[in-house]
């Protein structure tokens, strides 16, 4: 049991009053839910912040339950991203689709992760996926990690460590969430060479700096930036002729990997026409869970993923099932021509006359509810680190009234709508709103309009 603390600084109540005080029948109904443990300490941080000087009103002890309720309330709920970002990285990238849902609870009972329903013996759960991939995108071997900042960490570790690892200025990105290359580079014990400016590297730049200890050529993605103007860099036919020539290998870090083209994004079939080694991220444009994709093409991509799935790394990198069932239903999707049943790719392709039908929907049925809006025409983004300067053409629905204050009442609604703010306006972008919330969401954003104008 843990030891109760009682000389803690601002810790008012000497504890045997707290210990008196739980013992209280009023608490009696309190400690058979939550334990006395958690009761006594509920008390304390009430006393302490009734000391602080917050008056509550009512008795104490429903302040206590109030603080339980709210120490057990689920965390994690259900939004409405009513934003336009599709990849939006606050509310957890990709949506799954429905299939990968259902997968999930097939995972999550007594599966057969690592038995070979064939034969009875141990089987391999990674199989379970990489043939999906090696078929979807054509390529040599496959494996899959916990997520891409996994995969390139493994990558420089299993193929690079003690050696030198050659990149541009121009592409040590960081990326959201302290994934800085140069730091993951060190932590691999791969040497970093940088070579060429931030704006502009050659492909001699990348030849001149070969030496005996090189093993690998990298290509980063620069998915969140783009630089403009006097700019120049190699493209990756040339960094593929060069580790051709010096037998090298060439791996491309393409962070969101696109299966079917987007924007100005590179392709996953571009990079593996030309790299040994491809990584990126599954919730990001593939659409599916998190996870870190690594596919290898020719005799030296495939010697590198069999190095990297034996590395002890990778054991600790590892996918679990529920990420692994809902990575094999988003690939057979993908494989089966059923691409338009993943929420990514129908929110990127929805064409901005179906939006505007959607939008002008809500409007009608709000002004019904005595609730105005407007439509403007205005831009969704892809997120997620790719495409930053790509938008997707949309139509919004602005809110009439103070944009602050609702978009924090649709913040605080039950769901949670989160809009953005255009221009001073609360705006909604039906682009990102899932099949079948139209009616939660109108009803969400009626009550934030009437509480508003208490
Ligand atoms: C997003 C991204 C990463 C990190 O991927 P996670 O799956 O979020 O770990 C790494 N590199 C690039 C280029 C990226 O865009």
């Amino acid at each position: 049991m843990r030891r109760l603390r009682d000389s803690r600084p601002g810790s008012a109540v000497s504890l045997p009053a707290v210990g008196t005080l739980v013992n209280e029948p009023a608490y009696a109904e309190l400690v058979k839910l939550y334990g006395r443990e958690q009761v006594v300490e509920a008390i304390r941080k009430q006393i302490a912040a009734e000391r602080e000087g917050e008056t509550g009103e009512g008795a104490r002890e429903d302040a206590v339950a109030a603080r339980l309720r709210a120490l057990v309330a689920p965390r994690l709920q259900r939004v409405i991203n009513a934003t336009g970002v599709i990849l939006h990285t606050n509310l957890g990238r990709a949506p799954l689709a429905r299939a990968a849902l259902d997968a999930l609870a097939v995972a999550g009972g007594y599966s057969n992760l690592e038995l070979d329903l064939e034969t009875g013996k141990r089987g391999e759960r990674a199989a379970l996926v990489s043939d999906l991939l090696m078929a979807l995108f054509g390529c040599d071997a496959a494996v899959v990690v916990n997520n891409n900042a996994a995969a390139v960490l493994l990558a420089l570790t299993a193929l690079a460590k003690g050696k030198e690892v050659i990149v541009s200025r121009g592409q040590l990105v960081e990326i959201g969430g302290s994934f800085r290359m140069p730091d993951v580079m060190r932590l691999s014990g791969a040497r970093m060479v940088e070579v060429g400016t931030t704006n502009r590297t050659r492909a001699s730049d990348y030849e001149q700096a070969i030496t005996p200890r090189t093993a690998a050529l990298l290509r980063v993605h620069t998915s969140n930036f783009r630089v403009t103007g006097f700019t120049e860099s190699a493209t990756l036919a040339d960094l593929s002729a060069i580790t051709r020539r010096h037998g090298l290998l060439l791996i491309d870090d393409l962070g969101s990997g696109a299966a079917e083209p987007v924007g100005d994004e590179p392709t996953v079939a571009e990079s593996l026409a030309q790299s040994d080694v491809v990584t990126f991220s599954g919730d990001k444009l593939l659409g599916g869970p998190q996870a870190g994709i690594v596919l290898g093409r020719g005799e030296g991509g495939v010697e590198a993923v069999r190095k990297m799935s034996r590395h002890p790394l990778a054991r600790a990198m590892r996918i679990d099932k529920l990420t692994l069932a809902a990575l094999e239903a988003t690939s057979r999707l993908r494989l089966t021509g059923h691409a338009d049943d993943l929420p990514v790719e129908r929110m990127l392709r929805a064409p901005v006359e179906d939006v505007r039908r959607r939008a002008a929907m809500w409007s009608v049925k709000l002004a019904e509810r005595g609730v105005e809006t407007r439509l403007v025409e205005g831009s969704s983004a892809v997120g997620g680190g790719s495409l930053p300067e790509h938008g997707v053409a949309t139509i919004l629905l602005a809110i009439t009234g103070p944009a602050s204050r609702l978009s924090n009442a649709l913040r605080h609604g039950d769901p949670p709508v989160i809009a953005r703010i255009e221009k001073d306006e609360c705006c909604l972008d039906p682009r990102t709103v899932q099949k079948g919330e139209d009616e939660t969401l109108i009803d969400a954003v009626e009550r934030a309009a009437r509480n508003i104008q208490r």
